[in-house]
């Protein structure tokens, strides 16, 4: 059986999904692996590092997609390539199920059995394989790093004898697995910290890693499901964040923004007289920018200046760290083939809440309830897709 690890087509993507540690340890359990050749180039993997593991190299993507049985990716491949590979093949990936249900039929009229890592359940046994957890963390500190690369100021205090340096304030909205790993990165360069959350259970968490917590009463409203993620609130209740938020940021230099409300737009939550109302020089890093983003004057993808205030709205910040997300994100998906490939063949049980919960689509068929509800709505209104 054959796995097939190609070199991601997406602008300005540099992480791939299986490293050559992980490669060897798949051969050693019976699979054969072909890579596309550079395939690890930029995540600073080398096709040598791959055949020394034992893989083989492919220079013709075509006859390798035709090959593949099992295709682990980072991003949802095109169309054309979908159409290449054959059925019954199996693909892993952040596929984009929800947000983008569309560009993945070629591959389910191919009858690929797709598999997506954004929905994979966030219980304890799949914590292993939880790969927007571990892209979240990659994303949290490079935030901080970004921000301090271009805040014109320190981050620590100093005592020098030139005088004395405060250390910059940092806060952060959303203290979700992003949110907190940037509360643990700016403690570290030594800014003081301040962090939202509308979950109240995040509030330990955040001074356990010497930040303020700033509290908004909400008259006991829940703010939480079941799944431990928050639920989308009413635009009063959101309005006491913001005014929260816009008080706050008038005196941070550095703002990183992490809120989201899984399968909606991501919350609104820094009005533009929020921004209007920064010092100058305050950094904002918007990293809700791929779910739209938290500030109103976000334009994802763009960075922009406003009135000495930078503005930084990232797709892909993991790919700016491609040597650790990479090897995070091979780690997770090894995990997930543990799964589905025993005794060196595919062995799909769909009776496992992980399996089932991941999968898109099997035998020419959307399988995901919450998948074919959002394709049915891009195709009764693609003009605002
Ligand atoms: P996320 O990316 O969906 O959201 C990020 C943060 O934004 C969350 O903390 C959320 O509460 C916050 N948020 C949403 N709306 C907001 C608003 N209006 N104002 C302020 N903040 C708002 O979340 P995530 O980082 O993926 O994880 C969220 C929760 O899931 C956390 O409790 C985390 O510990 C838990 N989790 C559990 C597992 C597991 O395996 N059991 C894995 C990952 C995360």
């Amino acid at each position: 059986m054959r796995l097939a690890i190609l070199k991601e087509s997406a602008p300005g993507e540099t992480r791939v999904a299986l490293l050559p540690d992980a490669v060897k340890l798949l051969i050693a359990k019976g699979l054969d692996v072909s890579i596309e050749s550079n395939a690890g180039l930029a995540s600073g993997h080398t096709d040598e590092a791959y055949l020394q593991a034992g893989a083989t190299l492919a220079t013709d993507r075509t006859s390798l997609l035709a090959s593949a049985d099992i295709l682990p990716l980072v991003n949802a491949p095109l169309a054309q390539d979908q159409r290449n590979l054959k059925p019954g093949a199996v693909a892993i990936g952040f596929l984009r199920p929800l947000d983008d249900p569309a560009t993945l039929l070629p591959a389910v009229e191919s009858g690929v059995t797709l598999f997506a890592v954004e929905l994979v359940p966030r219980i304890t046994r799949a914590q292993a394989m939880d790969a927007l957890s571990s892209m979240a963390t990659v994303a949290g500190y490079k935030a901080v790093i970004l921000a301090a690369d271009t805040l014109p100021r320190l981050f620590p205090m100093l005592m020098t004898a030139a005088g004395t340096i405060a250390p910059a304030r940092v806060f952060v909205i959303g203290a979700g697995v992003a949110g907190l790993q940037a509360i643990a990165t700016a403690r570290r360069l030594g800014a003081v910290v301040e962090a939202y959350d509308v979950r109240a259970a995040a509030g330990e968490q955040v001074r356990s890693l010497g930040a303020k917590f700033l509290d908004v009463d909400l008259g006991g409203l829940a703010t939480e499901d079941k799944g431990g993620y928050a639920k989308e609130l009413s635009e009063e209740a959101l309005d006491r964040g913001r005014d929260l938020i816009a008080k706050t940021a008038r005196t941070a230099d550095v703002i990183i923004t992490t809120a989201q409300v899984p399968g909606r737009r991501a919350p609104l939550l820094i009005r533009r007289d929020a921004v209007e109302n920064m010092r100058s020089g305050t950094i904002v890093v918007d990293l809700a920018a791929p779910a739209g983003g938290n500030c109103e004057l976000t334009h994802p993808g763009e960075t922009q200046l406003i009135n000495g205030v930078t503005l930084f709205a990232p797709l892909n910040l993991p790919a700016a760290v491609p040597g650790h997300a990479s090897q995070l994100y091979s780690r997770n998906i090894t995990n997930f083939l543990a799964l589905i490939v025993k005794g060196g063949a595919l062995h799909l049980d769909m009776d496992d809440e992980i399996i089932r919960g991941s999968c898109v689509s099997h035998e020419g068929k959307i399988v995901n309830p919450r998948v074919a509800t959002a394709l049915e709505a891009h195709t009764a209104a693609p003009a605002s897709s």
